[in-house]
């Protein structure tokens, strides 16, 4: 048995790779996106209700690892990258079926020059995403406070973030508009260490984050993430 599935529309958001974005939903709530509804699913009344509530449930392929081979075992960044788990016992986007679910906050539903817009937040997806559907999300239902989480009981705790004097400036001079909340997002994203989980092989190591147009360059000096430079990314 086999199904087809079309999206029903389109994520737009800063994160032009893979690289830096959060390993989950909510953990960096500056995090935005934009979900258009694309034709015939465009129509205001498939929405009716849906702003009542605060957070949605964005279902979604990971269309960067389609078409890709998934493995039964996965590393998860969270076990330092060099223990394995059951696919199934992961968020991995390397699954057979690759589809991916993140509960992420509605911030608005507007439509704009005819076209139908989510904005998200607090989310972990890449630009240009599918997304196959919305749902609402019911906390009576879907919060489980004494649920476990096997090797991942709680959030990561967050690192300290320094900027350098460039890296400062190049905040404070940046559009915000286009560049909405920037050092606030710089922040948060990097607060969550996204360097690869072999860290011995990140040691004295040099990154970068590409935002929107953006390169974020950071290391990190001992406990602490440094923003180098943030400049135009090379294309
Ligand atoms: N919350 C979702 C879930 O549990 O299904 C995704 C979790 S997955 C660990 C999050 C990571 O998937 C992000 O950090 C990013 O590297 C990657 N990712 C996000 N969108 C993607 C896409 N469209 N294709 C491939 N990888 C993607």
């Amino acid at each position: 048995m086999s199904f087809a599935f079309e999206p029903i529309g389109w994520i737009s958001s800063c994160f032009q790779e893979k690289f830096g974005i959060p390993r989950q939903p909510g953990l960096v709530p500056e995090a935005c996106a934009c979900l258009e509804i694309i034709p015939p699913y465009d129509q205001r009344e498939a929405f009716r209700g849906l702003e009542s509530f605060s957070h949605l449930w964005i279902l979604f392929v990971f269309h960067e690892c389609y078409g890709l081979a998934w493995k039964a075992t996965v590393r998860p960044p969270r076990l330092g990258g060099n223990r394995r788990v059951g696919v199934f016992a992961s968020r991995s986007g390397f699954r057979p079926n690759p589809i991916g679910q993140s509960v992420v906050r509605l911030l608005s539903i507007e439509r704009k020059k005819g076209r139908l817009l989510l904005t998200l937040g607090g989310i972990d997806l890449l630009n240009a995403t599918p997304v196959l559907d919305i749902k609402p999300y019911l906390p009576y239902a879907d919060a489980i406070p004494d649920a476990t989480a096997g090797y991942a009981p709680e959030a990561p705790a967050p690192k300290p973030v320094v900027f350098s004097d460039q890296a400062e400036q190049a905040c404070r001079q940046a559009d915000p508009t286009a560049y909405p909340n920037l050092r606030t997002l710089i922040i948060g994203l990097l607060a969550q260490d996204p360097r690869p989980a072999y860290k011995h092989s990140n040691a004295e190591k040099h990154f970068g984050m590409h935002l929107w147009d953006l390169n974020v360059r950071f290391w990190a000096d001992g406990d602490q993430i440094v923003v180098e430079h943030i400049g135009p990314a090379v294309k």
